[in-house]
């Protein structure tokens, strides 16, 4: 466990709580509603029970008795059923919780700048408050855990404390000698006082300790923990063709999880019978200070009834306090990591300039020699790029990988800025307009495109409310309207079997074509299509390709590919290597250029699909 000051210690917890009000603030209220609603009935019941003992050892006036007797059943009565609507919330918004809290995780990644989510320090990060959270709770869990048993802790030293004060007030009567005698000398309060600090501090220490050890037990398991679940990402074909639950069999038995168990389980039975003991020893001390001043006449049965309930509780009130704030303390490990994860800088420059919206799509973008350099990386991957999209072009990229064309995609999507130079849209540098609305121009379809067990119309729009029609043309365009037609559902038919029986499996290029689909759905005015058609057999991208321009309409398309024969039909062709752009041009031009890379690539990919039509061994 980390060393902290206690005001460290303090303003992290006050921190997390103000996020996990933040994330679940009805929860929350409710939760505290339901805990001082559950601290007023035994005190109430505890305060009704003596007056009611005092009458009928003294005054007996049955009257009043009767009276005592109604205001407590009915108080009771309505405590019960406060404590029974108020608990309905909580479960509730309960219910809610764990979907609120991985939504808060999303959200807050989405919102991040992308170079974290490339900086593998980050996804490390990232992965130990994913173990934490899923070993222990260590995080915004074990705040919200320990809220309820803070609030009463407080709440049961506060109103036993509060209640308790005339016990030291009310003196015993004259005449008595010897122990009993000195009931009402300050030495007796103050010793009384001793023991009760003396319990926090005792409280505090072993909670302190046992946390410590029990959390140091559970580190180990948190990182077998983090392998197993991605062994439940790894399901599927590959986990069985190639047998990864051994894999996972061994690594888990590396762990074994009942010896950290038996070992967590062992140090909190050890600590938790130091602290009943010495709880029964302070008890027994108060009960005994209570008895005596009861004995010595200082107060009636009922008041002693009283005392000996808040004394009870107040050492309970200081027990539960103490091992919540000693779990609240160990547990700012863990939220250091989340803190720390909330807290990476954005250094993106944010304009404020709005991009405006035109229906005659004309916008153009220039990168004015650009070159960039990725974050904790000495290497360009570009080197002063000069290139301008005119609206409607079909620009292609091409080059070896490695050459830098999906780095050109990334500067483009700002996902990244340029180390050097500048990309300008309709000559304003893009850095000067806000990045959501200059997001929205681009719609790309990346290589690792994922589809959703959703209905397919879900997929295409990825809206819930879509528009029929829109959805339609989309699948039309890319050319899955005849297939759509042949379902019973339509486009309500869901992807996969995951969760409906119903549901349908694509090939790979049907896939591909509704990733596309997808992306002219958005409706942007510049589509990316990062290798569009590797998944695609000859005639499926054939059939794309003939149909692009009709496909693509007036949108401006730029296209990353090693298929060479993709590009023929793209107005313009730029040759990457090394980061740099070294050819531009049409096919023809670039194939009339003898020594060029284009060629070069171009010869040797024509050799293959000769081979490949010649029905030989590829
Ligand atoms: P291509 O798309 O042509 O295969 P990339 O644009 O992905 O090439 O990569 C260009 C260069 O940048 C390569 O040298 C690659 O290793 C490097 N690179 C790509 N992504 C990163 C990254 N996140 N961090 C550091 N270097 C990267």
């Amino acid at each position: 466990m980390s060393k902290r000051t206690i005001k460290e210690n303090i303003s992290m917890i006050l921190r997390g709580y103000r996020l996990v009000f933040q994330i679940l603030g009805r929860y929350m209220a409710w939760n505290i509603a339901a805990c001082l609603c559950g601290l007023i009935a035994p005190y109430f019941s505890l305060s009704m029970s003596s007056l009611v003992i005092n009458e009928l050892a003294y005054s007996r006036d049955a009257k009043r008795l009767l009276w005592l007797a109604g205001v407590t059943v009915s108080g009771l009565f309505l405590l019960n059923v406060l404590n029974r609507l108020v608990s309905g919330r909580v479960n509730v918004y309960g219910s809610d919780s764990w979907r609120r809290d991985l939504l808060f995780y999303m959200q807050e990644q989405n919102r991040m700048q992308y170079d974290h989510l490339e900086n593998p320090e980050v996804t490390l990060l990232r992965e130990k408050i994913f173990a934490a959270k899923n070993a222990t709770g260590g995080g915004l869990q074990v705040l919200f855990w320990m809220l309820p048993p803070l609030i009463t802790g407080i709440g049961n030293v506060v109103c036993s404390a509060a209640l308790t004060v005339s016990l030291f007030r009310l003196r015993v009567q004259e005449g008595y000698t010897g122990l009993v005698g000195l009931l009402n000398s300050p030495a007796a309060g103050i010793g009384i006082l001793t023991l009760i600090i003396l319990n926090t501090v005792v409280a505090v220490a072993t909670v302190n300790q046992e946390t410590c050890k029990v959390s140091k037990a559970w580190q180990e398991l948190a990182v077998s923990n983090s392998r197993y679940r991605a062994f439940g990402q790894a399901k599927g074909q590959d986990a069985s063709i190639f047998d990864i639950h051994r894999l996972v069999l061994r690594e888990q038995a590396k762990y074994k999880k009942p010896s950290y168990m038996v070992k967590s389980q062992k140090i909190q039975l050890h600590y938790g019978m130091l602290r009943m003991v010495w709880d029964h020893v302070m008890t027994f001390a108060l009960f005994v200070f209570v008895a005596a001043r009861a004995y010595a006449g200082a107060f009636g049965i009922g008041s002693f009834v009283l005392y000996r309930g808040t004394v009870a509780r107040f050492i309970t009130g200081v027990s539960d306090v103490a091992e919540a704030l000693g779990r609240l303390i160990q547990n700012n490990d863990p939220l250091s990591d989340l803190f720390r994860f909330l807290d990476l800088p954005d250094d993106q420059y944010h304009g404020g300039l709005s991009v405006e919206k035109r229906d005659d799509i004309d916008y153009e973008i220039e990168l004015r020699d650009v070159s960039f350099r990725y974050p904790r990386s000495e290497a360009w991957a570009l080197r002063h790029v000069s290139v301008k999209f005119k609206i409607g072009e079909r620009l292609a990229v091409v080059g070896r990988n490695g050459s830098g064309k999906t780095t050109l995609i990334k500067l483009l999507c700002r996902l990244y800025d340029p180390t050097e130079g500048k990309i300008l849209l309709n000559g304003i540098d893009i850095t000067r307009y806000r990045l959501d609305e200059y997001r929205r121009l681009f719609s790309v379809v990346f290589q690792d495109y994922k589809l959703f067990s959703f209905p397919i119309a879900q997929n295409v729009s990825a809206e819930l409310a879509y528009d029929r029609s829109k959805v339609l043309s989309c699948l039309e365009r890319v050319g899955l309207g005849a297939r759509i037609r042949e379902l019973e559902r339509g486009i309500e038919t869901p992807l996969h079997r995951d969760y409906e029986n119903d549901g349908i499996d694509i090939s790979g290029g049907e896939a591909q074509k509704l990733a596309i689909a997808r992306a002219l759905y958005k409706d942007a005015p510049f589509i990316v299509l990062d290798e569009p058609t590797a998944a695609l057999d000859p005639l499926a991208e054939a059939e794309i390709y003939s149909q692009f321009n009709r496909i693509m309409e007036k949108k401006t398309a730029i296209y990353i590919s090693h298929r060479l024969s993709s590009c023929r039909f793209c107005d313009r062709i730029l040759v990457f290597d090394g980061g740099e752009i070294i050819q531009s041009g049409t096919h023809e031009e670039l194939l009339s250029q003898e020594d060029g890379r284009y060629r070069e690539l171009w010869k040797a990919q024509a050799q293959y699909y000769r081979e490949e039509e010649d029905g030989r061994p590829r």
